[in-house]
């Protein structure tokens, strides 16, 4: 079981308040985000990239502006704007001793949920991750509309877990695992270390709506059913001992939650089958053939645009016969596409007055029928 954290290329590790504040000072805690800093940097040495969802924001800000009481809403996402700053302060100088970059990344539950966005979004973090840095994420709380949930980091990390098509991530709790009861209340429960399906019985075991007393486990089994759905696998494991991706390299306790596809077929499914297309590209023959051996769709080889798709939508490659060959989302709005049809991609900024990359339709992102 230990070995499985090291065959991760990806890895998203979720880390919540509990550990990154301390409670009597309400600031950061700088030897555990240290030895956390240690821990990524070795794992990058072993050819990982990861990614961090974290949250602290509000309980930073929250001790910067002197609320103690219960806060409203609005306070919430005022401690919000103050602690993020200092949040990413504590991160930056943690990583400093490694030379390694991070970079804040604020997304709201919409980036994750719209396409166009979604795109952009993955886009952004994709290039962090190519050119070395750590991305940061934590949800844009100041400008939430719905009440800040605790637990909600878990779900928008499995969202993002989802984005960048990652095959781990790590939800470090302050509990080792699942079990089939919370052992808090009873001791004997016993610990589940696999789970390959997310059954009702599962789900059971993480105890109802809104059901701190186990942990916020349940927010952990929405994440998890989420996730390995996009093809990544799902650990929870504590967090409170120093460098936990290490222990969970070698001796940790874990709750594993498998993936059944990997995060690519996952993908590709989600584009075939979960998305409404919004239009549609006839393309000649030279790029059909292009398509079947898995090359991007290029504007040079689309004769015709239908349809009033944006960039990011769903849209159908139809060869010049009008059988549907391809599904992909689409790197140009249908606007632009029918002014670059036809060209080479180097004219596209020409053209354009910008350049989204080469392809219309990207390889990475495109599905053969
Ligand atoms: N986004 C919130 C914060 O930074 C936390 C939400 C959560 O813990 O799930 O404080």
């Amino acid at each position: 079981m230990s070995g499985r954290l090291s065959q991760a290329k990806r890895i998203v590790v979720k880390i919540g308040s509990a550990l990154l504040v301390d409670a009597e000072s309400g600031q950061p805690a700088r030897t555990w985000l240290a030895a956390l800093a240690d821990d990524v940097a070795e794992a990058r040495r072993a050819g990982q990239s990861v990614l961090i969802v974290s949250s602290g924001a509000i309980a930073l800000g929250r001790k910067a502006l002197g609320l103690s009481r219960a806060m409203r809403l609005e306070e919430k996402q005022a401690a919000a704007a103050a602690g993020q700053a200092r949040l990413m302060g504590a991160y930056e100088e943690a990583f400093a001793r490694h030379d390694i970059a991070v970079a804040q990344a604020l997304l709201t539950p919409d980036d994750t949920e719209r396409r166009r966005r979604w795109l952009n979004a993955r886009a952004t973090l994709e290039t962090l991750l190519d050119l070395g840095a750590v991305p940061v994420v934590n949800e844009n709380d100041p400008v939430a509309t719905a009440e800040i949930r605790y637990g909600d980091n878990d779900r928008l990390a499995a969202r993002v877990a989802q984005m960048i098509s990652a095959d781990a991530l790590i939800l470090l709790s302050d509990i080792d695992g699942l079990y089939e009861r919370d052992p808090r209340g009873d001791p004997s429960a016993a610990f589940v270390a696999e789970v390959r399906d997310i059954t009702p019985a599962i789900e059971a075991m993480a105890g109802g709506a809104g059901a701190l007393g186990s942990g916020g486990m349940r927010t952990k089994i929405e994440a998890a059913k989420i996730a390995t759905r996009a093809g990544c696998a799902v650990v929870i494991t504590k967090g409170s001992e120093l460098k936990p991706l290490t222990r969970l390299k070698t001796s940790a306790r874990a709750t594993w939650f498998l993936a059944n596809a990997s995060p690519q077929a996952a993908y590709k499914a989600w584009i075939a089958g979960h998305l409404a297309p919004q239009g549609a590209l006839i393309v000649d023959s030279g790029a059909a053939s292009a398509l079947r051996v898995g090359k991007s769709l290029l504007p040079a080889g689309v004769v015709e645009v239908r349809g009033a798709f944006e960039k990011g939508d769903a849209i159908c490659i139809v060869a010049p016969g009008g059988e549907e060959i391809a599904r992909g989302l689409a790197r140009y709005d249908a606007t632009d596409a029918e002014k670059i049809k036809g060209l080479h991609s180097g004219a596209i900024a020409a053209a354009l007055g910008y350049d989204s990359g080469a392809a219309l339709v990207h390889a990475d992102d495109l599905v053969l029928l």
